[in-house]
């Protein structure tokens, strides 16, 4: 076990003459023991982050630590990190057994006996001890990612690296294996860095999280922390789902003017936004409210288009009445809930829920109230 830096980590690929960025300078500390989920949309240099962690790639500026040693000139196969990866790259003539067996074969020296040992304890732990005599086709793919999974367990590595393990499985496989990897790290409390583009695996599983675009880190923090303290526009969008709504808006004293609708704010927000007018309003969909009558001044007429059951809540997708606006938004009620397509109703949108960031560098100036205590945002849950 060992903890993990990162320091202004870059890396620049050299395409036909034309430079990529893939990272650019990246620091996170990742403690003893944490999972840390690193997350962002395709192409944003997670991949390439992990393969500098692990050796395979060269890293162009910065510093990579294990513990309290340099590695960035040390070959993969000297740092004590196991990987697991999308593809199970388990050996189809091997038995389960000798799968397992085989990376200790190769990274250690204890003898046959200790390595007889861990490969059952470790297949008992992950509950495919029943399965240690059969061959990679014999088995399903939750299986076969098991036994990936057991491979890299039984080294019992300082930091394991983990690259969209659970892709390849199907939604509800997915689920319960996500929540088997987090009884396994509490179980071994192995520092862990999980990469995904599934910002639900994200939520679920990191003790914190690391959300990365275009080569450049956004924000890390705990999960909580993301969702409802976002650093900036581009976190707030891509954390929670559905997304958040995003409306363009140009302050005009106490009051944000919008396409069609006008939004008064509080002394205690105004004063938070300084000088800055040109601002993006944004609302999760479950803080908008909707209601019958139109009481206080956060209330909205709106037209609902599309009704979205999804059986425990409904997304609705509503529209301004006003005019001047055709823009369309989502709003989740509970399931249970009628709400008819076609029909009017009122949107309320409470000043406490709202975010605002400044639309030129889209950076967060007002994050939501947050009831809950401050704490439990900032505890890894
Ligand atoms: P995905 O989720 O699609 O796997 P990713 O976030 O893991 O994406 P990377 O694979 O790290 O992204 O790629 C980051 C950027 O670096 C991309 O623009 C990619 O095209 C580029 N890149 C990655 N490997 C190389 C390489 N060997 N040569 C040139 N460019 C590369």
């Amino acid at each position: 076990m060992a903890e993990l830096t990162l320091e202004n980590v870059t890396k620049r690929f050299d395409d036909d003459g034309d430079e990529i960025l893939a990272v650019d300078d990246v620091s996170i500390d990742i403690a003893d023991g944490e999972f840390l989920v690193l997350v962002g949309p395709s192409g944003c240099g997670k991949s390439t982050s992990l393969r500098m962690i692990a050796g395979l790639e060269t890293i162009s500026e910065g510093t990579i630590s294990i513990g309290a040693e340099i590695v960035n000139e040390q070959p993969a196969q000297q740092r004590d990190i196991a990987m697991v990866f999308q593809s199970y790259a388990l050996y189809p003539h091997m038995t389960v057994r000798e799968n397992m067996r085989f990376g200790l074969e190769e990274s250690t020296d204890l003898d046959d006996a200790e390595m007889d040992s861990r490969v059952e304890e470790t297949a008992t732990l992950l509950e495919i001890d029943e399965l240690l005599d059969r061959k990679p086709g014999e088995l399903s793919g939750g299986q076969q990612q098991r036994v990936a999974l057991g491979r890299a367990i039984v080294r019992d590595p300082a930091v394991f690296l983990m690259d969209e393990p659970l892709s390849n499985l199907d939604a509800k496989l997915r689920s319960g294996m996500r929540m088997e990897l987090q009884r396994l790290q509490d179980e071994l409390d192995v520092t862990t860095v999980y990469v995904t583009h599934d910002q639900t695996e994200a939520m679920t599983m990191g003790d914190r999280i690391a959300i990365l675009n275009d080569g450049r880190l956004q924000q890390v923090a705990t999960p909580l922390e993301c969702y409802h303290r976002p650093t900036n526009l581009f976190v707030a969008g891509f954390i929670g789902e559905p997304s958040m709504n995003f409306f363009d808006v140009t302050r005009d004293g106490d009051r944000l003017i919008g396409a069609g609708f006008e939004y008064p704010i509080s002394a205690s927000i105004r004063d938070e936004l300084d000088d800055r007018d040109e601002l993006v309003l944004g609302i999760r969909p479950e803080d908008i409210e909707i209601v019958e009558a139109s009481e206080t001044d956060h209330d909205f007429p709106v037209h609902v288009d599309v009704v979205e059951p999804m059986g425990n809540e409904n997304n609705l997708l509503v529209g301004f009445d006003a005019e001047a606006n055709d823009e369309t938004f989502t709003v989740t009620v509970e399931g249970m809930r009628r709400i008819d397509e076609g029909e009017q109703y009122v949107a309320r949108v409470p000043e406490s829920a709202i975010h605002l960031f400044d639309r030129e560098t889209g950076s967060a100036i007002h994050n939501r109230k947050i009831e809950a205590e401050a704490e439990l945002l900032e505890s890894r849950l």
